[in-house]
């Protein structure tokens, strides 16, 4: 079909968590569109038609069904391949900028946010293509979409004559519809996961006499912690499974079933999935393996298994997990197959290692971690850690979200979402293996430098990520954040009965950017006051041995009560046999009686672990470790994302949509000539999409021949440059393909036969404007593995590589980031004016490094790009960009999108 838009086929959580399938009208849906026709009640109709209308006449559907996808456009929604919802607008003539929109849910769909989807995508559709506003006629009874308009956020205009509201709105995106954006998205996915969470009823498909097999340890766990709601074992062979009457298939068992597990031979899952589709089961979680992890037959199986969750509206776990778990009383749901079921808490985990999920519940049980709810996301086709983050953010059980990830399937997704849910609960990840960054964009050289293993740190710190590097970390900094307040500044207090010990706590401290500070003569006169005099009231305090509950009690209440620090860590090293006990237990009563915002953390050099029993509980607990080292670590943890959480975010630069409709036609017809496996943009192009994002570029042209680089050089001003273009020649100048500075046609004759000797698959030169001095700088782009498209700026020219003086940051840059990225380098000393060189136009270089954000907002299909060097003239002068390259990849299939992640859609600044 001409000019389908096919980028917006998708699938979309809905409101209630139910999932429909949006997609472009097409010619073939007449028969779906009378049938949808029929559906709508006869309100709906009235309300859509303005009158009584009994049926749709043929021409009527052809007019509908067909349009042009440009000046006339529409979209379904559809659920088991039925159109339950149609929205359309039409402009006023060819290519106006003003367009009516109209839409219709038939009735049993309406409240669930269909109309809005409708609506959010009808309104980027035509943004798109330049419609700059919206007008629609509502009938003044017609109260649920005046809902919808309204829901969505865009400025409103109302007008009322005889019962019929005209409403207008602009198309374009504001704060109040972005706003509005992201909640919806947030408050879908978590009501979609809600039936997986906390079902009316469980049933387990293979559920197992031998209580060896992993069908039988599921079904065992969950009878084990008495789920509230029934338990329904199926199973084709067997009347029972342990004691529990079993039904042969999900269809037979007499009572809704909110979530199924599955847990059968994988050639059986699809047949099993369909039976829950039709069973109208809300969530499933696939144990078995065999699946896209053991290669294209298993991945083409998993395909079809998602096909059948998604067309029927469910969501799932899995495939090849080991379970997922929920510690709420209100419904104990102990899913895994794995031995332990954690206490419960408020930490919520996602792994996606079974194995190791299986060690992560064992030893948060051991260290008295509570757990709110734990999800193994296995090959996570359906539902995946970011649904499982956004379904968190609102969950009143967690406070602390912990990760264990490998790779993430939309990291655009995860650091938007990330940086939000950071500042109201802290993300801790462990992160298995280097970014892939490095391997995938070794030929660019922010993708080299990218995957340095401080770049990967750097980035997690700035998405407000805690990054850790074992399980042990995770929970050490776990513990912490979720008992204790996050703390305000880098000063520590501790308190010690033994100098060794504080000396190796102060000396973690120092080494993570913390201090001791000195503390007051008043406080340490107060602190002395029950010491004998061999006792130290610096800053470690140090009781001596003789130190017992009393000592500790009476320091630490001092020092949590003078405000002197931040954060305070009390170290025990046992002296007696029930000294731990008693020392926390004096603790506890510390803790208890305290209200201020100093974090308290233990130390106890104890193996036993019993003095931790004491310190959990109401109203906080207070995080041990047994040494100071993990103590301070995990502290320091905790201090950096205070600090994070403290920083202005700022604000970034969004291209206008003209800007955006340029670069968007070059892009697409790029990616029809370059095809499935992507490839480097032409020169011309990549000038195109600068141009279009506000960057100068020289005067450029390309030349084929020694007569035509002749003439082209003539028809610019002045001196010109002139490249080799040949495939072979990436690096034109290390092959001696660039000469500099020529003018006259001699000049540029001999200039074309030296640079075009150097390759032998020469296609031409590029003869640009030279371009006089200048600093040379480097502004990159890369995709990485865990947050996206990173940007980076450095030193520009052959030594970049060698000198790594490059700040490296997730996309999208704003004003504060671009900011803070010059000034860390050291190309900034040169841009100030070193020895007398001349100065920068760093005002100018902010701004380009904002604007290229911009630029890879609307080109999501960008994978790597090098502008080396963009030249950074004087003050006032601005910035050129002499040297780009750009490599373009086709977007591939993606975990649910929403419309954020559709090219040309940039996510809200608050985030
Ligand atoms: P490559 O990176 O493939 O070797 P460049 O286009 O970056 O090729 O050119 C090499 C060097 O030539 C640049 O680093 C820059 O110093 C200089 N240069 C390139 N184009 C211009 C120009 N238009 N004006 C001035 N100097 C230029
Ligand atoms: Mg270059």
């Amino acid at each position: 079909m001409a000019g389908y838009p096919s980028e917006y086929e998708l699938d979309v959580v809905l409101r209630d968590g139910g999932v429909a399938r949006f997609r472009p009208i097409r010619p073939d849906d007449s028969g779906r569109l009378k049938d949808f026709f029929e559906a709508l009640g006869p309100e709906s109709r009235y309300f859509r038609f303005f009158r009584i209308k009994e049926t749709l006449s043929e021409e009527e559907v052809a007019f509908f069904t067909q349009v042009d996808y440009s000046d006339r456009m529409a979209l379904v929604a559809t659920l088991d391949d039925a159109v339950i919802g149609v929205g359309r607008y039409d402009r006023a003539e060819p290519a106006a900028v003003i367009a009516e929109v109209a839409f219709a849910v038939v009735d049993e769909h309406q409240g669930r946010g269909i109309g809005t989807q409708i609506l959010q995508l009808l309104t980027k559709h035509a943004r798109d293509g330049g419609v700059e506003h919206f007008r629609a006629y509502v009938l003044g009874e017609n109260r649920q979409m005046m809902r919808v308009f309204r829901n969505s956020g865009y400025e409103l205009t109302r007008t009322i004559d005889s019962g019929v509201f005209t409403v207008d709105f602009p198309t374009v995106e504001s704060e109040g519809s972005l706003a509005a954006e992201a909640e919806r998205e947030k408050r879908a996915i978590a009501a979609s996961l809600l039936p997986l969470f906390f079902p009316r009823s469980v049933a387990v498909i293979g559920a197992s006499n031998n209580p060896d097999s992993i069908g039988g340890k599921l079904f065992n766990n969950l009878l084990r912690e008495s789920l509230t709601g029934p338990l329904y074992p199926v199973n084709p062979t067997s009347k029972v499974v342990h004691s529990v009457r079993a039904y042969q298939s999900i269809l037979e068992v007499p009572d809704v079933v909110d979530l199924a597990y599955i847990v059968v031979p994988s050639r059986f899952v699809l047949d099993v999935a369909r039976q829950c589709a039709e069973k109208g089961v809300r969530g499933l979680v696939v144990i078995s393996a065999g699946f896209s992890e053991v290669g294209p037959q298993g991945a083409e199986l998993e395909k079809e298994l998602l096909d059948i969750v998604r067309s029927s509206g469910m969501r799932m776990v899995g495939p090849n997990c080991m379970g997922l778990l929920n510690t709420a009383p209100s419904i104990r749901l102990n899913g895994t197959f794995g031995p332990v079921f954690p206490p419960a808490g408020n930490v919520a985990m996602s792994s996606q290692s079974g194995a190791l999920g299986i060690a992560i519940l064992d030893y948060a049980t051991r260290n008295n971690i509570g757990i709110s709810q734990f999800v193994s996301v296995g090959n996570k086709a359906d539902v995946s850690a970011n649904d499982l983050i956004l379904s968190w953010e609102d969950d009143p059980a967690t406070d602390v979200i912990t990760l264990y990830v490998e790779s993430f399937g939309n990291p655009r997704k995860f650091s938007r979402i990330a940086r939000r849910i950071g500042r109201s609960k802290p993300i801790i990840a462990v992160k298995s293996g280097r970014t892939a960054a490095g391997s995938r964009a070794a030929s660019s050289h922010t993708g080299a430098l990218a995957s340095s293993e401080t770049a990967v740190r750097a980035l997690f710190t700035q998405a407000g990520v805690i990054r850790v590097d074992t399980i042990e970390e995770l929970f050490d900094a776990a513990s912490l954040l979720a008992s204790q307040p996050i703390p305000r500044g880098t000063r520590v207090g501790v308190i010690t009965n033994a100098g060794g010990p504080g000396i190796l706590a102060a000396d973690a401290l120092e080494d993570h950017g913390l201090v001791l500070p000195e503390l007051s003569l008043e406080l340490q006169e107060r602190i002395g006051s029950v010491l004998p005099p061999a006792a130290s009231t610096r800053n470690p305090v140090d009781l001596i041995a003789s130190g017992g509950p009393d000592e500790f009690a009476h320091a630490t209440r001092e020092v949590l009560n003078s405000g002197e620090v931040d954060s305070l860590i009390v170290i025990y090293v046992p002296t007696s046999p029930e000294g731990a006990d008693r020392v926390a237990e004096a603790l506890r009563t510390c803790q208890d009686s305290y209200e201020g915002d100093i974090a308290l953390l233990s130390v106890f050099m104890d193996a036993s672990g019993k003095a931790g029993t004491k310190l959990a509980g109401e109203p906080r607990s207070i995080p041990t470790y047994l040494f100071p080292e993990a103590a301070a670590l995990a502290l320091a943890r905790a201090v950096r994302h205070g600090k994070w959480r403290q920083r202005d975010p700022g604000l970034e630069v969004q291209l206008d949509p003209d800007a955006t409709d340029s670069i968007r036609r070059v892009i697409d017809s790029a990616l029809d000539r370059i095809g499935d496996d992507g490839g480097w943009l032409e020169p011309d192009e990549v000038d195109a999409c600068l141009r279009a994002a506000g960057l100068r570029t020289p005067e450029t042209a390309v030349a084929v021949g020694r007569d035509q680089a002749i003439a082209t050089a003539r028809e610019i001003d002045g001196p010109v440059v002139l490249k080799v273009l040949a495939e072979s020649a990436l690096h034109k100048s290390d092959v001696g393909g660039v000469v500099l500075n020529v003018q006259g046609d001699e000049e540029v004759g001999t200039g074309y036969d030296q640079v075009t000797a150097v390759a032998d698959d020469v296609d031409g030169v590029l003869v640009q404007e030279f371009i006089p001095k200048g600093h040379e700088v480097l502004i990159g782009m890369a995709q990485d593995s865990n947050f996206g498209p990173l940007v980076g700026f450095g030193l520009g020219g052959i030594y970049v590589e060698l000198l790594k003086d490059v700040s490296l940051r997730i996309h999208p840059i704003t004003d504060v980031d671009a900011s803070e990225m010059v000034r860390e380098t050291k190309a900034f000393r040169l841009l100030e004016g070193y020895r007398n060189q001349p100065q920068g136009d760093v005002a100018a270089l902010e701004d380009a490094l904002q604007r290229i954000s911009g630029l890879i907002s609307v080109m999501p299909e960008l994978v790597e790009m090098d502008l080396n060097p963009v030249k950074v003239l004087e003050p006032g002068l601005g910035i050129c960009v002499v040297d780009a390259r750009m490599r373009v990849e086709p977007m591939g299939p993606d975990e649910l999108p929403t419309m954020k992640d559709l090219p040309g859609v940039a996510s809200p600044t608050s985030v």
